[in-house]
C-alpha cells in the first residue's frame, strides 16, 4: 500500500519549485491535471521536442482518479491476444456499448492506436501481464494490466518520473482557475498558488486534462439531474478522500464558447459492497418489497436505471451457500456489509421485507433457474438455484463512476467552439473531454482514450507552438 506521503517524496523536486518563478517566463506547453491524460500529454510533448513543460495540480498529490484506478487497459494486441482481434472489432464493441451515440471517428483513433500505446507505454516504464482479461463492462478480452496489484498508481509513476527525468516541472497545489486569451487565441492560464495569490502563466499552448466532474454534485446534476448528493463516488466512497474531478474544464472552457457533447450521460456502478459475487448466475437482485425487479445479466447501465426507478434507489444482492464468494466475504460479514441468515423468514425479517412475498420470488427464480430460463427479466445466466441456507445478502447502492461526455474536441484534440471552429491554443484529454464512449463507456477504454488522446494533444500542441 503507498501512502500519500510516500508520493508526495517520490515528487520531491517538484514540489520545491517556487511557483511564482514558474510565473515568469513562457512556457512551450502547460498541461493542467497530472492524471494519466496530463501526464501523457507531458511525456508526448517532450518527445516531440518541448523543451519547456509545466504541469499544474490543484491537489496536493499527483494521480487524480488514474492512480486509485483498477488499471485495466482495453487494446487490440496482436502480441499477447490468442484470438482474432482487430481495432474494426473493438470500435464495434465501443459503438454497441456506447449505443451508436459515439463520434465514431475519434472512437476509431482511439481503437486503431491502442496496441501504440501498449508499446509506448511499455517504452515509459510499465510492465504488463501476459494474459488479458475482459473487464464486466467488456465485450471482449482485451484488457491489459500491469504487473503488480496497483497498475493505476503504476501508469502515473512510470509517466511522471519519466517527464519530471526528461525535463517537465510539476507544481501542485496549484488550481488553474480560468484561461487567459488573445484574440480568441488561448496563450495561458490563470492560477492560485494558495491563500489571495492568484497568477497568471504563458504558454504556446494549454492541454487540460482536468478528469471529469462526478465530485461535482452542482455540476452532475445540471447534467442528470437524478444525481445529487446522496449518491457517493467510486474515487471517493466514504467520502473522505480528497477528489479534484469537479468539471474544472467545463467552467473554464464554456465562458469561451467551447460546445460540450454527451455530458448527461454519467457512468453509474451499481455494486460497491453488499454484492458479493463477481459472476453472473448466482445471484439474484431484489427491490425493499422482496421482488425482483431487473435481469441480473443486464449491462450496468440497465441494472442502474433499473435501480434509480426503486423506493429508496437501493437493492439486495441475495446469494446462498452453492456460490463462489472470493475472498472478501469474512471482511464484509464482520462490519455487516453482508448479513447471513439461516432461512428466508430469518433473512427476511432483517431485510424487513414481507416473508411471504420473498419466499414467493425465490421459488418462482428458483423454478426457472432449473430450466435456465427467465420469462420475467430475460435473464440469460445461472449457475445454480438460490435455495440451501445458509443465504449471504447486502444492500446495493449506485456509485457515480466516470463522465461519458465532457468537452468537444477533434483528432487532434483541440477544443472545439459550438460552430465547430477550433479555438487555438487550446486542447482538452481523457475524462475531461467528450465525444468519445456515447451513452456508456466500454470496460478498460477511459485509461486508453486518456493515454491516446493525452499523447495525440502533446504531440500537436508542439507542432504548432514551435
Ligand atoms: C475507482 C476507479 C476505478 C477505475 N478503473 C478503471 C479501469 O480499470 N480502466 C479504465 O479504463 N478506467 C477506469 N476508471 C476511470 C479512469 O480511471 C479515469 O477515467 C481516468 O483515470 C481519468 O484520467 P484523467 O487523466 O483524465 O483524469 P484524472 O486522473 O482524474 O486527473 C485529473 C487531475 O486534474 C486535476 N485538476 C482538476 N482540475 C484542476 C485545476 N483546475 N487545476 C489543476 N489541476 C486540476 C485533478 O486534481 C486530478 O489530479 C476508474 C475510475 C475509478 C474512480
Amino acid at each position: 500500500m503507498i501512502s500519500r506521503r510516500q508520493i508526495i517524496i517520490g515528487t520531491a523536486s517538484a514540489l520545491m519549485a517556487p511557483g511564482l518563478c514558474f510565473a515568469k517566463k513562457k512556457w512551450d506547453v502547460i498541461i493542467v491535471g497530472s492524471g494519466v491524460a496530463g501526464l501523457s500529454a507531458a511525456v508526448s510533448s517532450l518527445q516531440s521536442g518541448a523543451k519547456s513543460v509545466l504541469i499544474l495540480e490543484k491537489s496536493p498529490v499527483i494521480g487524480g482518479h488514474s492512480i486509485v484506478s483498477t488499471g485495466y487497459v482495453s487494446a487490440v494486441d496482436p502480441k499477447r491476444q490468442k484470438y482474432k482481434d482487430s481495432p474494426e472489432l473493438m470500435l464495434e464493441n465501443m459503438l454497441e456499448i456506447g449505443g451508436h451515440k459515439n463520434d465514431t471517428a475519434l472512437a476509431e483513433i482511439v481503437c486503431q492506436r491502442s496496441f501504440e500505446i501498449i508499446n509506448w507505454l511499455e517504452d515509459v516504464g510499465v510492465k504488463w501481464e501476459p494474459t488479458l482479461l475482459q473487464t464486466a463492462a467488456g465485450l471482449f478480452p482485451r484488457s491489459h494490466i500491469s504487473n503488480t496489484v496497483r497498475a493505476g498508481y503504476d501508469y502515473v509513476m512510470a509517466l511522471n518520473s519519466y517527464a519530471i527525468r526528461h525535463g517537465a516541472k510539476l507544481l501542485l497545489n496549484t488550481k488553474v482557475e480560468s484561461l487567459i486569451t488573445e484574440d480568441g487565441r488561448v496563450v495561458g492560464v490563470t492560477a492560485s498558488l494558495g491563500k489571495d495569490q492568484s497568477v497568471p502563466m504563458y504558454a504556446g499552448a494549454v492541454i487540460l486534462a482536468t478528469g471529469g466532474f462526478t465530485a461535482n454534485v452542482e455540476m452532475r446534476t445540471r447534467f442528470d439531474p437524478r444525481l445529487g448528493p446522496e449518491f457517493a463516488t467510486t474515487a471517493n466512497p466514504f467520502g473522505n478522500a480528497y477528489d479534484g474531478a469537479t468539471g474544472d474544464a467545463i467552467t473554464m472552457t464554456e465562458p469561451l464558447g467551447a460546445a460540450l457533447k454527451d455530458a448527461q450521460y454519467i457512468q453509474l456502478i451499481p455494486f460497491w459492497g453488499g454484492r458479493l459475487l463477481d459472476y453472473v448466475g448466482g445471484d439474484i437482485f431484489v427491490n425493499k418489497h422482496g421482488k425482483r425487479f431487473v435481469s441480473e445479466s443486464a449491462s450496468w447501465k440497465e441494472i442502474s436505471e433499473a435501480v434509480l426507478k426503486q423506493p429508496d434507489k437501493e437493492m439486495w444482492a441475495i446469494t446462498d451457500s452453492q456460490s463462489r464468494k472470493g475472498a472478501s466475504l469474512g471482511i464484509k460479514l464482520m462490519n455487516q456489509v453482508v448479513r447471513k441468515a439461516n432461512s428466508v423468514q430469518e433473512m427476511a425479517s432483517i431485510m424487513h421485507v414481507e416473508p411471504s412475498v420473498l419466499t414467493q420470488t425465490l421459488d418462482t427464480y428458483n423454478r426457472h433457474a432449473k430450466i435456465n430460463e427467465d420469462p420475467i427479466f430475460h435473464k440469460n445466466r445461472f449457475t445454480q438455484t438460490i435455495s440451501v441456507p445458509p443465504y449471504y445478502f447486502g444492500i446495493e447502492r449506485l456509485c457515480v463512476h466516470f463522465c461519458c461526455g465532457g468537452v468537444r474536441f477533434n483528432k487532434n484534440a483541440q477544443v472545439l467552439r459550438k460552430d465547430g471552429s477550433v479555438i487555438e491554443g487550446l486542447y482538452v484529454c481523457g475524462e475531461a473531454s467528450g465525444g468519445l464512449h456515447g451513452h456508456d463507456r466500454m470496460g478498460g477504454v477511459a485509461l486508453t482514450s486518456a493515454f491516446v488522446f493525452g499523447k495525440i494533444a502533446g504531440k500537436h500542441s508542439i507542432s504548432q507552438t514551435a
